[in-house]
């Protein structure tokens, strides 16, 4: 089972840069729009999945991107998401 981690509950702010640039209030993620930058909110609100292999151990932000992950990159395995919680 891969490892899951949630977001700790965090609620993450806009904060915008002098430049323009949108930047995540809990991390040094910057974007350009704040549609990019409401999706990259999802790691610290609903937590993140873990690809599983050993030497690859990715972290997505969502079950859907780590199962395309484990389609292209570890094809012999078939995973099970937990399942979109709505
Ligand atoms: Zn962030
Ligand atoms: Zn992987």
């Amino acid at each position: 089972m891969p490892l899951f981690r949630r977001g700790g509950g965090y609620d993450p702010q806009i904060t915008i840069l002098p430049d323009g640039k949108l930047k995540c209030s809990l991390c040094k993620s910057e974007h350009f729009k704040v549609g990019t930058l409401r999706r990259h909110f999802k790691v610290h609100t609903q937590g993140e999945v873990q690809c599983p292999f050993d030497g690859c151990k990715r972290w997505y932000y969502r079950a859907d991107k780590l199962r395309q992950h484990l389609a292209e990159v570890h094809p012999q395995v078939s995973y099970t998401t937990p399942g979109p919680r709505k």
